[in-house]
């Protein structure tokens, strides 16, 4: 990826305003192949988006009207029946070979994803393995979901039923700026095996990550239209609910309201992919030498801007000093960096608006009585919205971080006298997207998921072995939203279920129109005595 300045790999000389002709990060020999792909009649302006590690200008490119949204629904509606007809096998081979081409392309995303979120290389990668993963899944196993079923008819032998999964159309997906690379192809990877079209509206801030997606895809061998690029804000997100046949939504909590408000008025099918407020409980018997690195990662991977991000530590009073005093050494030397290499631990929060939030929310329950054991602050010195990896203990339950998602590099401390109370703590929310807990008993810990009301609980780990097993589904309970990405769930709720109920024995004479041809009481006697003979056989 070449920038417009020559650069050792830090960007925080790129920035030079004076200069219009240069003040854009990537050059417009990177920009444009990209951005001609976006599905636009140039009629709706232009965004311009910012580079998160120097907050300068990083690219232009053309808006999508309403009118332009109409249209990519309709190009792919034109080749998505096609696309549904073509063998199974051709579809799989084009995923298997997106997987590829990923992984041997990788450094080009990575810097871009680097360049548009400002996250750290290394979570960068999360997201390259986390395709590679998806797509091998799906390639293997998508045959065995959409496999059609058979399944008992009315009338053993007489009745046979066939259970078929059906493409619902055009797919819409709309999604956030926090995995531009995963959360464009995690809906989009299923919607496609299954048959359907795609179309994406990206967040702003991350649209050139979703148009090098539509570069790969197509180097991939998927026919042209079938996974189009609408850019812009709400207005288009809002825009594309109105046309397509199911919307995968991935966002905040309030936006998925809305968006599932118009999908219900539309009855449109709708996945949800919302916000979390997730808890990590340690238990008095947890091995704190494994647990401390572990937990690091899940409060801090991708500056905290991730979903399933831990924002609530449980701690077991027996172990909480000495967790802490480990867990608090661990966080203050992580490394921040915006160097697009792997020797930064931690990277950019993504825009001044989430530094706004994040420094809010700490500041919020500074002045409420909390007290930040490490952290706490802007770290401007590295770049405009860089934070400090903050740790709150005391935080009272009024504060705005107690209960509300914060999204960025912050956890809150509590300490608890049993399991019992870590549960009770655990579920005090409205969200229940992720929670962990770490125990050397694994059966205990079991027992304890099971009472905690989360789409995903991960034991001895934060989040990444439930997100990298593509087989489980992944999704939130209560506010944290509706349906599942990942495994055969994703395929289901892509897909509409047709089951077509054939008589066999219409031209013997025995079919259950014959049945009525008897006429009188005949019909409901005879019936009478088969379902008689069906309930002691036992048959379903
Ligand atoms: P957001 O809801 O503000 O925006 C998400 C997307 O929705 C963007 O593309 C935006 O342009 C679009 N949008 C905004 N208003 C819309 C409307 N009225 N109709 C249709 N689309 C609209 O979310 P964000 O702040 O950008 O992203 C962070 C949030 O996403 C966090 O809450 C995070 O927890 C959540 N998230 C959830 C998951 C998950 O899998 N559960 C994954 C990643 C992020």
């Amino acid at each position: 990826m070449s920038t417009a300045h020559e650069s050792d790999g830090a960007l925080g000389d790129l920035i030079d305003p004076e200069l219009p002709a240069a003040t854009y990060v990537l050059e417009p020999d990177v920009v444009e192949p990209l951005t001609r792909r976006i599905v636009t009649s140039h009629a709706a302006g232009t965004h311009r988006s910012t580079s998160p590690f120097t907050g300068a200008p990083l690219a232009a490119y053309p808006v999508s009207s309403p009118a332009d949204v109409a249209t990519a629904v309709e190009r792919a509606r034109a080749v998505q029946a096609g696309w549904a007809r073509t063998p199974l096998r051709e579809r799989t081979t084009v995923l298997d070979r997106l997987g590829a081409l990923v992984l041997q392309r990788q450094s080009e995303i990575l810097d871009l994803i680097q360049m548009e979120s400002g996250k750290a290389r290394r979570s960068a990668f999360e997201e390259v393995a986390d395709v590679a993963i998806v797509c091998r899944h799906y390639a293997v196993r998508g045959p065995r979901y959409l496999a059609d079923r058979r399944v008992p008819g009315m009338l053993p032998v007489l009745t046979g039923v066939r259970v078929h999964r059906r493409p619902v159309g055009v797919v819409g997906a709309i999604a956030p700026w926090n995995y531009p690379l995963s959360l464009v192809l995690s809906e989009a990877v299923p919607a496609l095996l299954a048959g359907n079209a795609v179309v994406i509206k990206p967040d702003p801030q991350t649209t050139l990550s979703a148009l090098w997606v539509a570069e790969v895809l197509q180097d991939a061998g998927l026919p042209d239209d079938l996974f189009l690029v609408v850019t812009g804000g709400g207005d288009i997100g809002a825009e594309l609910v109105e046309h397509v046949d199911h919307i995968a939504f991935t966002g905040s909590t309030a936006t998925g309201r809305k968006v599932a408000g118009r999908a219900g008025e539309r009855l449109i099918g709708a996945t949800l992919e919302l916000g979390g407020k997730n808890p990590l409980y340690v238990a008095a018997d947890a091995d704190l030498d494994t647990a401390v690195p572990g937990v690091v990662r899940a409060c801090f991977s991708n500056t905290g801007q991730l979903c399933m991000s831990i924002e609530r530590l449980v701690l077991h009073e027996r172990i909480a000093d000495a967790f802490l005093e480990r867990f608090v050494e661990a966080v203050r030397d992580l490394r921040l960096g915006s160097e697009l290499d792997y020797t930064a631990d931690v990277g950019s929060l993504v825009s001044a608006a989430q530094l706004e939030r994040v420094t809010a929310h700490v500041d919020d329950a500074l002045a409420k009585g909390a007290r930040a054991l490490v952290g706490g602050v802007h770290r401007s010195d590295v770049g405009p919205y860089f934070y400090a990896p903050t740790v709150l203990d005391d935080v009272p339950a009024d504060a705005r971080c107690a209960t509300e998602e914060t999204f960025g590099p912050v956890v809150s401390v509590t300490r608890v006298a049993s399991d019992d109370e870590a549960v009770r703590v655990m579920n005090d929310t409205e969200f229940g997207l992720n929670a962990s807990i770490w125990s050397a008993d694994v059966a205990r810990a079991r027992a304890l998921a099971a009472r905690v009301e989360s789409g995903t609980v991960v034991i001895n780990d934060g989040y990444a072995s439930a997100w990298a097993s593509p087989a489980a589904p992944m999704g939130g309970f209560k506010a944290s939203g509706l349906g599942r990405r990942h495994g055969r769930e994703a395929v289901e709720a892509l897909t509409e279920v047709q089951a077509v109920a054939a008589q066999r024995g219409a031209r013997l004479g025995v079919s259950l129109d014959s049945l009525y041809t008897l006429g009188g009481e005949a019909p409901s006697r005879a019936l009478t005595v088969a379902l008689g003979a069906l309930r002691r056989l036992r048959l379903p």
